[in-house]
C-alpha cells in the first residue's frame, strides 16, 4: 500500500514545469481570436444583418427569425474557417457546471453524401433532451421537454473544435431551468429600477448595467498525488489527513513567488484565456499553500459570469496538461484556508458613471450616496436571502469558519464613508446644502474624493464590503456559480430601487424638491437599516451575540437557509422585479435540497469505504506487529521486566484500539443514520437529516482517524499526506 504512496510523491516531487506554447504574435492580436465578437460579425455578415443583430443585442430586443438564418450561416463559415467541426447550445443547469450537446455541421445530402449545415433554426433555438438535468418537478409537473434559446447578448465562441452558442434552458412552459435565464431578468429590473433613480440626476441616462469582477481561488495538487487520494477524486476534498507541521502559519505563501511549475501553468492559462475573450489581468498565490487566485478586468454581469463558467472548464482542462489537478472545492484541505470567489459588483450609467463611486460635485455625491444606502436597505431586508444564494453543502465549510464568510451577512463601510452616513442622519436640510460649498465641513460631501480613494480601510472578515466605488460580496463559494448570487443581489436592489423612487416621487407629487425629497428618504433609511452595518470583527463570539439582538438572520444549518427562498418577503420581491415564480422558486429550492443531501451522501459513503477498508487493515497490521513485539519482548525478559520495557507499545495497541473501536462503531451509526434518512420523502427533511445526523458522525470519524495517522508507522500509512500533498516545488 504504502509503496503506492512514496511512488507517487517521488514522481509528484520529481516533475518539472512544462513548456508552454507562447504565441508569437502579440496579446492584442490573439485577444478574442476564438470569439465570434463584433469584430468577426462584421467581417462574416452582410452589412444588414450586422446592424440588425448589434441594434438587437444593443437594444436587448428579440432577433427576427430571417436575420438569424443569416447569422447562421456567417457563424458556420467563421467556425469551420476556424477549425470547429461541432455546434453545441452551452447552458447553465442548476448543478454549478455548463452543459453541452454536440452536434457536427452536417446533414445527409441525399446522395449518399453529406453536406454542412446549421441555420437559423439551429442557432436559435433546441430542445435538448434535457430529462436528467436538475428541475425539481417542474418537468414532471409540467411538460416533458426543454428548450435551449441563444442569449445573443454573450457572444459564441470555440472550445476544443466546437462552436459554443450560450443559451438559456427554459421549461415548455417557460419555467428556468437554468442559471442564465433568471440572471437576466433580474438584470433587467436592475436596469429599469436603478435607471429611473439615475435620471434623477441625470435625466439623459437610458440604462444602467450591473457590473462583476470575480475573483477565482483554487487549489493545485499534483495529479499523480490526486489519483492516490479517491477521497479528492471523488469529493473535491480530502475527508482526512492530519494537519501538516508546517502549514500557512508562517504567512510566507500569500504574495509570495509563484513556482515554476506553477507559473508555467498559469501562462498558459492566462494565453487561453485571452484567446477566448476573458480579460485575465491577475495573478498570484493565496493564504493557503498551493492555493492560487485568478482575477480578470471586470465586465457586464452576465458577460462575466458566462467567462467564470468558462473559465472553471478551461482551468481543469489546461491544468491536467500541466500535470495538475485542479481543486475549486470551497475547504479542500481541513486546518487551512478555503477557496472563496468574491464577486466585486457595481452598477454603472451608461453614461460611463460608476453609481458607488462619490464624484467630483455634490450632485454626483448625492447620486453616489443615494445607491450606496439603497444597497444598504436592499441588503438588510433581505440579509437571510443573500445567504442563502450562496449557501451550499461544499460552501458550508467556509461558513461557520474563520474565513470571510461568516454565516452572518453584514456590511463593512469604513470609517469615513460611516462618517459620512452619520453626518446625513444627523443634519438638517439647512446643513447639507451647506455642506457641498468651500466651508469645508469635516465630512463635507463634496470631499468625498479625495478620502475614499484611501482605500486602507479594509476588513476581510465582512462578507459584504464597501470598497470605494464598489462592494465586494466576499461570501460566494470558488465552486459556485456567481449567477445565483447575482441574482438574488441585482433582485433585491432593484426591488429596493422601485420602492425608494415610488416614495420620492410621492414627496415630489406633494411640491417637496428633489433634493428634499431625496435626503428625507436617505436620512430614514439610514436611521432604519443601521443593523446591518457593522465593521468590527465578523469572526468574534460578541458578533454573533450581537447580531442576534439585531435581528440579522444567524441560521448555520444549509438546509435550513435555503427556507429564505420560500418567505413571504422573498416571493413578493421575486415576483415584482419577474425574476422567479413562485413554482419556480418551491422547484429550486427542491434541487437545492437534493443536491445537499447527494453531496453529503457521496462524502459519507467515501469516507465509510476509506475507513474500512484503507484505514482500518492498515492499522490492524500495524497493531498486530505491536503485539509481536510486545509478545517477543516479554517472553524474551520474564518477571514483569519485559513488562516495563513493552509498556510503550501496550499502551499505543490500547490507544489504537480505542480509536479503531470508535471508528468502527462510528462509520456503522453513519450507515443507519443514512438508511434513516433515506427514507423520508420530504426533500427538505432529507437534508436536513443528513445535516443533523450524518455530517456530525464524518467528523467524529475523521478524528479518530487522524489520531491513528499520527500513531501508524509513516511506512504503512495508505494515503498521500498533508505535508505531501500541499507542497509543489
Ligand atoms: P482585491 O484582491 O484587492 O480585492 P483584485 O484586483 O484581486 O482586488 O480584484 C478586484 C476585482 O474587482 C477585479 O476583477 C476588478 O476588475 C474588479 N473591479 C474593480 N472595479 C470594479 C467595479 N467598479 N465593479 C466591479 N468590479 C470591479
Ligand atoms: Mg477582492
Amino acid at each position: 500500500m504504502s509503496q503506492l504512496r512514496f511512488k507517487v510523491v517521488d514522481e509528484a516531487f520529481n516533475r518539472k514545469a512544462d513548456p508552454v506554447e507562447i504565441p508569437s504574435e502579440s496579446p492584442e492580436r490573439y485577444y478574442g481570436k476564438q470569439v465570434f465578437n463584433r469584430q468577426k460579425m462584421f467581417e462574416y455578415l452582410p452589412a444588414d444583418t450586422y446592424n440588425a443583430l448589434v441594434s438587437a443585442i444593443d437594444n436587448k430586443e428579440p432577433l427576427p427569425r430571417e436575420v438569424a438564418d443569416t447569422v447562421a450561416e456567417g457563424m458556420k463559415k467563421w467556425a469551420i474557417d476556424n477549425g470547429a467541426r461541432h455546434y453545441t447550445h452551452w447552458f447553465q443547469p442548476l448543478t454549478e457546471t455548463t452543459a453541452e450537446k454536440h452536434d457536427a455541421f452536417i446533414e445527409h445530402d441525399g446522395k449518399g453524401g453529406v453536406v454542412e449545415k446549421f441555420n437559423g433554426k439551429l442557432l436559435v433555438q433546441q430542445e435538448p433532451d434535457a430529462s436528467s438535468f436538475p428541475n425539481g418537478g417542474i418537468r414532471n409537473t409540467f411538460e416533458a421537454r426543454g428548450y435551449s434559446a441563444w442569449d445573443i447578448s454573450s457572444p459564441a465562441f470555440i472550445l476544443d473544435g466546437t462552436l459554443c452558442i450560450p443559451t438559456i434552458f427554459i421549461s415548455y412552459t417557460g419555467e428556468s431551468l437554468d442559471y442564465k435565464t433568471p440572471l437576466l431578468r433580474a438584470l433587467n429590473s436592475v436596469d429599469r429600477a436603478a435607471t429611473k433613480v439615475a435620471q434623477y440626476f441625470d435625466p439623459s441616462v437610458k440604462h444602467v448595467k450591473s457590473y462583476l469582477g470575480w475573483e477565482q481561488e483554487y487549489f493545485l495538487v499534483d495529479e499523480a498525488l490526486y489519483s492516490a487520494r479517491p477521497d479528492l477524486m471523488l469529493t473535491g476534498r480530502t475527508l482526512m489527513g492530519h494537519e501538516s507541521a508546517k502549514n500557512q502559519q508562517l504567512e510566507d505563501h500569500y504574495f509570495g513567488s509563484i513556482p515554476s511549475r506553477v507559473q508555467a501553468f498559469m501562462l498558459d492559462l492566462e494565453i487561453e484565456c485571452h484567446k477566448l475573450g476573458i480579460p485575465a489581468k491577475t495573478r498570484h498565490n493565496e493564504v493557503a499553500p498551493n492555493q492560487f487566485e485568478l482575477a480578470p478586468i471586470f465586465e457586464e454581469t452576465n458577460l462575466a459570469n458566462d467567462h467564470n463558467l468558462l473559465l472553471m472548464s478551461l482551468i481543469a482542462e489546461v491544468a491536467r496538461r500541466h500535470h495538475f489537478r485542479v481543486l475549486l472545492h470551497e475547504k479542500p484541505f481541513a486546518g487551512i484556508n478555503g477557496s472563496g470567489k468574491h464577486n466585486n459588483w457595481s452598477l454603472g450609467t451608461d453614461k460611463g458613471v460608476l453609481l458607488f463611486a462619490p464624484g467630483k460635485t455634490q450632485r454626483d455625491n448625492l447620486q453616489f450616496i443615494t445607491f450606496v444606502v439603497n444597497v444598504m436597505a436592499a441588503v438588510h431586508k433581505h440579509n437571510g436571502l443573500l445567504k442563502a444564494s450562496i449557501a451550499s453543502a461544499t460552501n458550508a465549510h467556509r461558513l461557520g469558519a474563520n474565513e470571510a464568510p461568516p454565516a452572518i451577512i453584514s456590511i463593512f463601510t469604513g470609517k469615513q464613508l460611516s462618517d459620512i452616513l452619520d453626518y446625513i442622519e444627523k443634519s438638517t436640510n439647512d446643513e447639507l446644502i451647506a455642506l457641498g460649498g468651500k466651508e469645508g465641513i469635516s465630512v463635507g460631501v463634496s470631499q468625498i474624493p479625495e478620502i475614499m480613494l484611501d482605500a486602507t480601510d479594509r476588513n476581510r472578515t465582512s462578507p459584504f464590503a464597501f470598497t470605494g466605488n464598489r462592494f465586494e460580496f466576499r461570501a460566494v463559494g470558488s465552486s459556485a456559480n456567481c449567477a445565483s448570487a447575482m441574482i438574488a443581489l441585482n433582485a433585491v436592489v432593484a426591488d429596493q430601487l422601485m420602492k425608494f423612487s415610488a416614495k420620492v416621487d410621492e414627496r415630489i407629487a406633494k411640491g417637496e424638491t428633489l433634493r428634499h425629497a431625496l435626503l428625507e428618504e436617505i436620512r430614514a433609511m439610514i436611521i432604519e437599516n443601521k443593523a446591518i452595518h457593522f465593521d468590527g470583527n465578523g469572526y468574534s463570539d460578541e458578533w454573533k451575540a450581537e447580531a442576534e439582538r439585531r435581528g440579522l438572520d444567524c441560521e448555520t444549518s444549509v438546509p435550513k437557509i435555503f427556507d429564505a427562498y420560500l418567505r413571504e418577503e422573498s416571493i413578493d420581491m421575486f415576483k415584482r422585479t419577474g425574476v422567479f415564480t413562485k413554482i419556480e422558486l418551491e422547484a429550486r429550492n427542491e434541487v437545492k435540497w437534493e443536491m445537499f443531501t447527494k453531496k453529503v451522501q457521496i462524502e459519507a459513503r467515501v469516507l465509510g469505504d476509506l475507513a474500512v477498508n484503507h484505514i482500518l487493515p492498515v492499522a490492524t497490521r500495524y497493531q498486530s506487529i505491536l503485539l509481536d513485539n510486545v509478545f517477543k519482548i516479554k517472553s524474551l525478559f520474564p518477571n514483569g521486566k519485559g513488562e516495563a520495557i513493552a509498556s510503550q507499545d501496550m499502551a499505543t495497541i490500547e490507544n489504537m484500539a480505542d480509536h479503531m473501536r470508535v471508528i468502527k462503531d462510528e462509520v456503522n451509526a453513519m450507515i443507519e443514520a443514512r438508511k434513516e434518512a433515506n427514507r423520508i420523502e420530504n426533500e427538505r427533511d432529507k437534508a436536513i437529516a443528513y445535516h443533523d445526523n450524518v455530517i456530525p458522525r464524518m467528523d467524529v470519524i475523521r478524528y479518530h482517524i487522524d489520531k491513528l495517522e499520527l500513531m501508524i508507522d509513516n511506512e504503512m500509512w495508505p494515503l498521500p499526506k498533508y505535508r505531501e500533498l500541499l507542497f509543489i516545488r
